[in-house]
């Protein structure tokens, strides 16, 4: 059985704060505005990754109301919500991501970050991929107020008596 799954996700950029992309700090002006550390792809590929196993989402698991996530590292609750889909018996085939901001450009750091990412999700870094885009200077994200993270993965599931 194969799934899919779909994650977005959105944050403010304000200063004095750490500019987190799946784990990886990049210097930056500004940063992720959050409950959390505020990592928008972590946040993005959880979703995801809950979404393709149908167990709930970001928000459920780690509601913003409960003070234990206050500045929580998204990697770990990255790891936390894998650790709930891997239980069900699901392996991830891939992980696609979009990163969307008007700076700092992400190619410099993309391999850094696909390693960060496979890293948590115990895969090679050949499942996951990640691409930057800026918003041309349209809306919040091209604005630069905002960057905003899309994930979709693939999961896949033996079933029984599948070889
Ligand atoms: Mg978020």
């Amino acid at each position: 059985m194969i799934r899919v799954g779909l994650g977005r996700d959105l944050h403010r950029l304000v200063e004095g704060r750490s500019f987190l992309v799946g784990g990886l700090r990049i210097e930056a002006e500004r940063g992720e505005l959050g409950h959390s550390d505020g990592d928008v792809l972590a946040h993005a590929v959880t979703d995801a990754l809950l979404g393709a196993a149908a167990l709930g989402d970001i928000g459920a698991l780690f509601p913003p109301s409960d003070p234990q996530w206050k500045d929580a590292d998204s990697l770990v609750l990255l790891g936390r919500a894998w650790d709930l889909v891997r239980c069900e018996g699901w392996e991830l085939v891939n992980l696609d991501c979009v990163v969307c901001c008007e700076k700092p450009r992400l190619l410099p750091h993309r391999d850094a970050v696909r390693a960060s990412l496979a890293g948590v999700l115990g895969v090679g870094p050949d499942r996951v991929f990640v691409k930057g885009k800026t918003g041309e200077g349209l809306g919040p994200v091209g604005e630069g107020l905002a960057v905003e993270a899309l994930a979709l993965c693939l999961l896949e599931r033996k079933e029984r008596g599948e070889p």
